[in-house]
Parts: structure tokens; C-alpha cells; sequence
């Protein structure tokens, strides 16, 4: 599968400027992380992935056909968790799914259902109603509806949301498993999300695409841009530079920071993934 979108941009009838001239390529396997603060733009690019929304202009093409002209085809390789969505409260976890697989018109939906509740840890509350299910059990279900009949396309909205550290763990071993043969796209604030599992990252802000490449490739784009230096008592040294992260040493307070142009008194160490991340939104410009 080969998803392509060409020079797109959404413009909202508010005259808010969601996307500018987005263009990227996705094939089957990817497994795809899309970063960026609140009000990038992530979902906005997600709904106009899965023909939610039109775009002002520019277009997305499902292997080598306008997505608009190919809807049924896209609606039967979709996995789609949108950032909220209502799930119906009075239905039991399986009732849901159960619904949910009748709309996708999956055909043998008893064993599709019984294995996305496998694959998302929800064997103990399938015969619960959702309306008594915690925030993570929520958004598991959540998971488990875009999982349904094993979709080659998975477009995730923040899918880890609401979960808790070790939901999130098993969460990213669920996503690298089921992604050999997919399309997977997930977006997230939180790096951690991405590092270990995403072969590709891409970063927007601002409706801009600010780096699409791979972990190693975005950290190589802060290099020589973080430093650490102690801090003194009343230190007014802290001008140009972004300031990550404040640790206390057996010497004093160590102070990470990034920055353009790194400080004479500051010593350069290896970039993190959060390190690059921060200097690429910081910078604002697309990225190498
Ligand atoms: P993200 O998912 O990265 O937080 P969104 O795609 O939701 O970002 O939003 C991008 C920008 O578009 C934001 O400034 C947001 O306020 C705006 N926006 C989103 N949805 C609408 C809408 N339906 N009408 C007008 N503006 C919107
Ligand atoms: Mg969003």
C-alpha cells in the first residue's frame, strides 16, 4: 500500500490555517510517528487522512488513486482512532466491538473481536459496560475498535493518552508486533511513545512538516546544539537558550540546555531524541 499526499493545505471556515503545503509519502511497512505541540495540526492531518475532511487543496492518493475517488477501499483497510470519540456507554466492551465490526462489515467477527481483546488486554472487561471502565481501560477500547479484522492501515490519534506507564509499555510492544506488514501512524506528544518503536518520525508545527526521518537522523540534527553547565547562586548567565532540564549533582545544580548557539562556559554532550525535538520546534524551520 502507498498512501502519497501532495501539497496539501487546510484552511478552516474560521480562516484558521490548520496544514501549509504538506507533502509526504507512506508504504507499507511504516511505522510512523508524528510529533507535535498541541495545535499543530496532527489531527487535522488524520481526519483529512481518513476522508473525515476535504482539503483546501492538495490531494492524498491511495495507491495511485485520488482518496476521495477511493473511499470503499479505504474504509475496508482502515483502523482509525480519532483523538475523542463517544463509545457508547450502556454497551459492554464485546457488544461494542461487536457493533463496531458489523459497520467495518468484517466477516468472521467473532474471531476478530476476540483477538483484539486479547492484543489490547481486555479479557477481564469484556463483559463489563463501558460506562464503569477506568480512563486507560477507555482508551484500550478505543485500540482495540482501530485493531478490528487487522486493518493495513492504522491511523492512531494520540493513542496512548490516559494510559498508565505500564499500559503504555504494553501498548508499544502491541504496535511493533502488529506493524510488519502495515501502514502505522500515531501521533503523540510524548517522545518516549515514538523512540523505541517508530522507524520514521515526522514533526509538524504550526501546520508545517519541520523533519520527516528517521530517530537517529533527527538526533544528528541537534549535534553540537546541547550543552550542560553548573549553575552559580544567582546565576543571570541564562539568555539564548532553552533550558531542558535541571539536575542536582554532588557539585551543585547541572542545567541542560539547548540552544543555537551554544555558550562559551557550556560543555556540548550527545543530543537526546527530547533534546532534538526541542530545538527543532524552538528553530521553527524545516530540518536538514
Ligand atoms: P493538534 O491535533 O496537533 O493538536 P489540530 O489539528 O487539532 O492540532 O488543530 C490545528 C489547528 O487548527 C489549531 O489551531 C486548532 O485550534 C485549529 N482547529 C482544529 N479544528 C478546528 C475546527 N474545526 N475549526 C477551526 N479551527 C480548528
Ligand atoms: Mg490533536
Amino acid at each position: 500500500m502507498n498512501i502519497t499526499v501532495r501539497n496539501l493545505s487546510m484552511t478552516y471556515p474560521t480562516g484558521k490555517r490548520a496544514l501549509q503545503d504538506v507533502s509526504f509519502e507512506m508504504q507499507s511497512p511504516d511505522l510512523i510517528g508524528l510529533l507535535g505541540p498541541n495545535g499543530a495540526g496532527k489531527s487535522t492531518l488524520m481526519k483529512l487522512l481518513v476522508a473525515e475532511l476535504l482539503p483546501t487543496t492538495g490531494e492524498i492518493r491511495l495507491d495511485d488513486a485520488p482518496l476521495i475517488k477511493n473511499e470503499r477501499r479505504l474504509k475496508a483497510t482502515l483502523g482509525y482512532l480519532p483523538q475523542s470519540f463517544g463509545l457508547y456507554d450502556e454497551l459492554t466492551v464485546w457488544q461494542f466491538l461487536d457493533y463496531i465490526s458489523a459497520l467495518k462489515g468484517i466477516k468472521n467477527s467473532r474471531a476478530a473481536i476476540e483477538e483484539a481483546i486479547l492484543e489490547t488486554n481486555l479479557v477481564e472487561q469484556q463483559k463489563m459496560r463501558i460506562s464503569t471502565l477506568s480512563g486507560g481501560q477507555r482508551q484500550r477500547v478505543g485500540i482495540a475498535q482501530a485493531l478490528l479484522g487487522s486493518p493495513k492501515l492504522l491511523i492512531l490519534d494520540e493513542p496512548t493518552v490516559g494510559l498508565d506507564p505500564e499500559e503504555r509499555v504494553n501498548f508499544r510492544n502491541l504496535f511493533s508486533k502488529t506493524a510488519e506488514d502495515k501502514i502505522v501512524l500515531l501521533s503523540t506528544h510524548i517522545i518516549e511513545d515514538v523512540q523505541s518503536v517508530c522507524n520514521r518520525l515526522i514533526v509538524i508545527n504550526q501546520g508545517k512538516i519541520l523533519f520527516d526521518g528517521t530517530p537517529d537522523a533527527l538526533i544528528r540534527v541537534a549535534q553540537g546544539h546541547v550543552g550542560v553547565f553548573e549553575e552559580q547562586s544567582g546565576d543571570r548567565r541564562e539568555q539564548g537558550f532553552q533550558v531542558t532540564a535541571r539536575i542536582n549533582t554532588a557539585r551543585g545544580i547541572a542545567c541542560r540546555i539547548v540552544a543555537e548557539m551554544l555558550p562559551t562556559f557550556a560543555n556540548p554532550v550527545e543530543p537526546t531524541l527530547e533534546d532534538a525535538y526541542i530545538y527543532l520546534i524552538e528553530k521553527g524551520e524545516r530540518l536538514p
